[in-house]
């Protein structure tokens, strides 16, 4: 049997929000009988957008990392509802029954990841459908899908562990594997909000004049090992990314035409600008 599967990518995402206010759309104020309730206009993020800010002026950027329902397979949700207060359909879908799962609030707690909101007005937990309704209508992709304007979003129907399929794919991860709760939604370009860099700028003097070292040779090295090598752009800017947090200590190492070698230590904790980098005549 074909499911569905969601595939994120981070680097695409611009927190625009469409994804969000589709979602509004299509539930707030209505009902969905054997779907789920209305979603209250406020309070509720069936797709909540993380934000996260990296490195510092000027050399900065920003992730956004969009976290609806995983729709898992191994969901501990359901295990924690009991007697079908939540179950997983046949295609991958993971539903909340609204009748069943009336004040049940403790709900909440078993999701890992955030993903299940309370309705207190219905009194009921609430959460992304991915559109079940639309989709058992023949529609091929849930609102949030048809309203992404970069493509962040993509829904995949296939069988699952099909040759090609979106979990065979070298770059498709799910989020917090550690939770093992085995995800149908996956991510691409994770490390724009977990991983980090190290920038930084290169400039050297012309009769006085700072001028930016273009086309500088930068070389990341860790003990003995070179981990990355890159060149400045136009400006003298260098961005080495997807490096581990708390990686510990790092040489940079920048070579350019005919100025003296420089070197310089950092302690990676978490995403850094080291500033500029002035080069003297060699
Ligand atoms: S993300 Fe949370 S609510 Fe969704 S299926 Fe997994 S455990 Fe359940
Ligand atoms: S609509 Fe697409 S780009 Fe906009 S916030 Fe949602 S996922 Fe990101």
């Amino acid at each position: 049997m074909t499911k569905w599967n969601l595939i994120i990518d981070v680097e695409k995402c611009e927190d625009c929000n469409n994804c969000f206010l589709a979602c509004k759309d299509e539930h707030v104020d209505n009902e969905w009988p054997g779907y789920t309730g209305s979603q209250p206009l406020h309070g509720h993020r069936w797709i909540n957008i993380l934000r996260k800010e990296r490195g510092q002026y000027p050399l900065i950027d920003v992730a956004y990392l969009p976290v609806p329902c995983m729709h898992c397979d191994n969901a501990p949700c359901i295990k924690a509802a009991k007697e079908g207060a939540l179950y997983k359909r046949e295609d991958g879908i993971v539903l909340i029954d609204p009748d069943k799962a009336k004040g049940r609030k403790d709900i909440l707690k078993a999701c890992p990841y955030e993903a299940i909101w309370w309705n207190d007005e219905k009194n009921v937990p609430q959460k992304c459908t991915l559109c079940a309704h639309l989709l058992d209508e023949g529609w091929t992709e849930p609102r949030c899908v048809q309203a992404c304007p970069t493509g962040a979003l993509e829904i995949v129907r296939e069988v699952d562990g099909e040759t090609g399929s979106v979990m065979a794919q070298e770059d498709a991860e799910v989020l917090h594997p550690e939770f093992k709760t085995e995800p149908r939604i996956y991510y691409r370009n994770l490390y724009r909000y977990f991983r980090c860099f190290v920038a930084g700028s290169v400039s050297f003097q012309r009769e006085g004049v700072t001028e930016c070292a273009e086309e500088a040779r930068v070389e990341l090295w860790k003990n003995a090992e070179q981990v990355h090598v890159t060149v400045t752009d136009n400006f003298g800017d260098f961005k080495i990314d997807n490096l581990e947090e708390n990686s510990g200590p790092y040489r940079i190492v920048i070579s350019y035409r005919d100025y003296a070698k420089k070197e310089v230590q950092v302690d990676l904790k978490t995403s850094i600008n080291v500033g500029e980098i002035s080069l003297e005549a060699g």
